[in-house]
């Protein structure tokens, strides 16, 4: 396993950031088709790359603004879902659309009765003729008033059953799908997240993915590799917190000193730094695992996740305690920190559903 980056991991990083920071220093919700085209144009996303260049792009652009981080998320999940399950005319039509981010995905499984337990999606598919007629109302959808394609989850039984559920792909365009405006939220915000609503929509047999009652294993093995990313996305913020928090309490002098000097603040970023390492260690342990040691993968992507992101949390209430009354000014980096951070703890999986992802791989009863 590789444990240490190598120089061109390294340099890889360095220039997206740099990349960002000339480029992208200002950013709204729809410059982010731009963005991803823009890390394509550049060779920072090629058509074909291992998890851990995508984790470290991920950290990169979180690292110059956590909310991004989801929308990268989104759109990797909808590759994997493409590339590994749908069928030949989809990926053909899709597949490098989505990479050169000619077009957008969304990820739309979570409905008003189906958050952390999927299985009781209520969106309903029934087979007429050759087609389908879906009808629901999904919510939490990332992307998807900014996105080209839906991948949805549907049942196709006439009552709740995991062996029923499906994924299809949905077009938003449609007259039947309407995608409500952004809901707003506490942090994450550049990334939007909207209801969809699912009224008598016509797809045809081709637009299903993988088979019937596939649905549950295709989101299941779309989050496992989502925690990864999600993970990336934590220690990104993470790594912008600590440089912040060096920055300021080596120039803020109060009392005669730099607060840098005070055994507190010292405290504060020796415990930060040590976090930082090991949620990027296991990040990178996750990544190893997707590559060399499938059977291990959901155990370390949970784990990235759920530490990474609640190390992060943890820390960034520290961050706004470093920088005092500035660490509380709206849409400074630290402040949006503080509220990206919390956004963190619940998507891909709550952290309390890690831990369960967690328990089952031992085995205890
Ligand atoms: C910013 C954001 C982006 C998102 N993006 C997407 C997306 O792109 N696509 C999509 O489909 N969904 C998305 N989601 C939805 C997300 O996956 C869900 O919010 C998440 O799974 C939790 O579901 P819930 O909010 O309904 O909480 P609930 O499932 O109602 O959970 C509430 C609380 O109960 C706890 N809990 C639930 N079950 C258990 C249990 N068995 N044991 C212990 N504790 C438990 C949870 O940990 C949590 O603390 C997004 C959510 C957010 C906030």
């Amino acid at each position: 396993m590789q444990v240490l980056l190598t120089d061109n991991n390294k340099n890889f990083q360095d220039s997206i950031y740099g990349f960002l920071k000339a480029k992208f220093k200002s950013i709204e919700s729809s410059d982010l088709k731009r963005l991803w085209q823009e890390l394509f144009k550049n060779s920072f996303i090629k058509p074909e790359q291992s998890i851990l260049d995508e984790a470290l792009l991920v950290e990169s652009v979180s690292k110059h603004l956590s909310g991004l981080g989801l929308f990268l998320l989104t759109q990797f999940t909808c590759i994997n879902i493409i590339n590994n399950f749908a069928n030949k005319d989809i990926r053909n039509k899709y597949l490098n659309k989505l990479r050169s981010g000619e077009a957008i995905g969304s990820f739309s499984i979570t409905e008003p009765n189906a958050g952390s337990d999927v299985s009781l999606i209520e969106t309903t598919a029934v087979k007429n003729n050759n087609n389908w007629i879906l009808n629901g109302h999904k919510i939490w959808a990332s992307n998807g008033s900014i996105c080209d394609l839906i991948i949805t989850f549907a049942q196709t039984k006439s009552h709740k059953d995991k062996s029923g559920i499906t994924a299809f792909l949905l077009d938003p365009n449609s007259k039947q799908i309407k995608i409500k405006s952004d809901t707003p939220k506490l942090g994450v915000k550049i990334t939007p997240s909207n209801e969809i609503t699912i009224n008598n929509a016509e797809i045809t047999e081709e637009a299903k993915i993988g088979d019937i009652g596939d649905g549950i294993k295709i989101a299941l093995s779309a989050i496992t590799l989502g925690r990864i990313y999600c993970a990336a996305q934590a220690v990104g913020l993470l790594g912008g917190l600590l440089e912040e928090c060096i920055n300021h309490s080596t120039k803020r002098n109060q009392f005669g000193k730099s607060i840098s000097e005070y055994q507190s603040i010292k405290w504060y970023l020796a415990d930060m730094t040590k976090d930082l390492d090991a949620a990027r260690l296991l990040l990178h342990k996750a990544c190893w695992a997707k590559e060399n040691s499938p059977e291990e993968l959901s155990k370390y992507s949970s784990m990235a996740k759920y530490f990474s992101t609640s190390v992060t949390q943890k820390h960034a209430t520290k961050a706004v305690q470093i920088l005092g009354g500035r660490g509380l000014i709206e849409g400074s980096y630290v402040a949006k920190g503080y509220n990206d951070s919390k956004v963190l703890e619940i998507y891909e999986g709550t952290n309390e559903i890690q831990k369960l992802v967690l328990t089952k791989e031992l085995k205890l009863n």
